[in-house]
């Protein structure tokens, strides 16, 4: 067994039950589990195989992604110009994405998990969207990183670009998938039912991919970011609006995350707090895609219901940014500015949605979002001698309003080191993302998809 001893941290933000912080503290670990967690002083004795100097360090845990699709957009990020319409944009993503070879899908999550992992993520959800995954669970292993995986089906014609399966061919794919990914790589990967949205699935499959993952133990994620459109169709349609129509239908529950949930109303919100879903909230893409998450969005009003909520990112080309710290800081400010009200969703509830929060809309607190004996050792440590983090006195504030990913030193997942110094520890970066580069330049050419820059380029 191995021990290592991360010693004398300037605080550790537990996100315990009491949500303590320590001063000079100390965390061990044996193999991937943490049995200590206390003031370095009164864990000086005990001894260590291993013993990292964490003075001046701020260790909080791995934060938690609850939305990003890693397999295709780091090949072509970028390319995308910023009035493209959402679905302009999908029909487009879809179509690049279905040329993707095994290799150029494996190397495109690579790059998208060292990006994630340097930027303190070390769990995340991938809504359904990677195709081989054989392959990229050699990316997983190789990367270290938490991953919940699932194939995104739908089985109505649709606009975008996506696959169209029989009724019962999605059901029994997810299935399959569920059978085959969930609790792979010693636990690291879980595998749950992904619908892609209630626009593009039959009243029937999302009932079966309900009763599937709740017959198989594991979770349905789908996508919710109900523009005006989708509203206006279930109240011509089904004279209720579109999470109401979910309730009825039996889809909601404790083991539904429904991820961006834009355009809900009051009404709604109650629907999601009475049957216990769960959701995320992914501000960096609903921003940049004018989805209205600061004019329709409801997160103040679904934390006061007590609604369990964590944080996304959604893509590296409709988001851009997928460090999941960007996304905290951003739901700490949004709602200060959209109902002028400074105590609109706090810096210590953003901090909760990115850590324990995203747990535990995965699922995964009794094992990861939080620093604690019999925990998983998902742990991030953040370099406080650089002038973003100074001066510091209220480590909560300095993590949410002034830091991010840069000052990332440390990240270790599962009791191994990924991060170490800011920089990967299991990929040569630029050569990978060099291959990367080749591989969209590939793919633009193949799908012959071109969107030159608006400014002259010679
Ligand atoms: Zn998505």
């Amino acid at each position: 067994m191995a021990r290592v001893k991360i010693a004398n941290a300037k605080f550790i933000m537990t996100m315990n039950a009491s949500r303590r912080i320590i001063t000079d503290g100390t965390i061990i670990f044996d193999d991937d589990r943490i049995t200590h967690v206390g003031k370095a002083v009164d864990l000086a004795n005990a001894p260590a195989e291993t013993v990292i100097d964490a003075r001046e360090m701020v260790i909080t845990p791995g934060f938690v992604n609850g939305h990003m699709h890693i397999s295709y957009a780091h090949a072509t990020r970028g390319i995308f110009p910023d009035d493209l319409s959402p679905r302009d944009y999908l029909s487009n993503v879809f179509a690049l994405q279905q040329s993707m070879t095994e290799e150029e899908e494996h190397d495109t999550s690579l790059l998208g998990i060292t990006e994630l992992l340097r930027g303190g993520t070390t769990t995340f959800v991938d809504p359904g969207s990677t195709r081989f995954l054989d392959a990229c669970m050699d990316a997983y292993e190789r990367a270290g990183c938490r991953i919940v995986v699932g194939r995104q089906v739908t089985d109505q014609t649709n606009p975008l670009n996506l696959p169209v399966y029989e009724t019962g061919e999605a059901v029994a794919l997810t299935g399959r998938t569920i059978d085959a990914y969930d609790g792979g790589l010693d636990g690291r990967v879980h595998a749950w039912a992904m619908p892609f949205s209630i626009d593009y699935c039959s009243p029937a499959l999302l009932r079966e991919l309900k009763a599937l993952a709740d017959s198989m133990g594991t979770r349905l994620t789908l996508h919710h970011g109900n523009g005006p459109a989708t509203v206006r169709a279930f109240l011509e349609n089904h004279n209720v609006r579109p999470t109401i129509w979910m309730e009825d239908q039996g889809i909601l529950g404790d083991n539904v995350v429904l991820a961006h949930i834009i355009g809900l109303d009051g009404k709604e919100v109650a629907s999601m707090a009475r049957s216990n879903t769960v959701g995320i909230v992914c501000p960096t893409a609903a921003m940049k895609m004018g989805s209205g998450l600061s004019q329709q969005g409801m997160v103040p009003e679904m934390i006061r219901s007590g609604v369990t909520l964590g944080l996304g990112t959604d893509a590296g080309n409709n988001a851009n940014l997928i460090e999941t710290l960007r996304s905290m800081y951003l739901i700490a400010i949004l709602f200060k500015d959209a109902r002028t009200d400074t105590r609109m969703v706090p810096a210590e509830t953003a901090l909760e949605m990115a850590t324990i929060g995203g747990a535990t809309v995965l699922g995964l607190d009794d094992e990861i979002g939080s620093i604690e004996a019999d925990k998983k050792a998902d742990l991030v440590m953040f370099d406080t001698r650089r002038a973003q983090w100074r001066t510091l006195f209220n480590p909560v504030n300095s993590l949410v309003y002034n830091a991010d990913g840069r000052s990332v030193h440390t990240v270790i997942v599962n009791g191994r080191t990924v991060v170490e110094g800011g920089e990967a520890t299991f990929v040569d970066e630029w050569e990978l993302a060099q291959r990367v580069q080749r591989h969209g330049e590939s793919m633009l050419e193949r799908t012959n998809t071109s969107f030159p820059p608006r400014w002259p380029v010679i």
